[in-house]
């Protein structure tokens, strides 16, 4: 037997809904054991922003990120790495036209 930590009475250990107060006891069924278990900076919003923010650096985060699967840690960084390369590759083409706009005024 093992307590509900939402009503607290005894219930099964192998039981997956509470049967005194219905809630889901797995964090896969259940969005408000998902969320207060993890850190806060492991939750869905502070990582997104995270990216937004500092891009690649914020991997970590993934990587060590308790709940997440190694297929979705390993899909998630590839697409972030290739996201950064291409918006690399975006600046670095702007800088050049930039630099070649200034080079036509400096032959006028
Ligand atoms: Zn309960």
């Amino acid at each position: 037997m093992k307590k509900c930590p939402f009503c607290a009475e005894d219930i099964q250990d192998d039981a997956i809904k509470c049967k005194h107060c219905g809630e889901f006891l797995i964090a896969s069924q259940n969005p408000r054991l998902a969320e207060e278990k993890v850190e806060w900076y492991f939750r869905k919003s502070f990582i997104i922003i995270a990216l937004c923010c500092v891009g690649p650096l914020a991997l970590p985060l993934i990587w060590w990120h308790p709940q997440a699967t190694r297929a979705w840690k390993i899909g998630l960084t590839i697409g972030i790495l290739v996201f950064s390369w291409i918006l690399f590759q975006l600046s670095i083409d702007a800088v050049q036209s930039i630099k070649a706009y200034y080079q036509l005024f400096d032959s006028l």
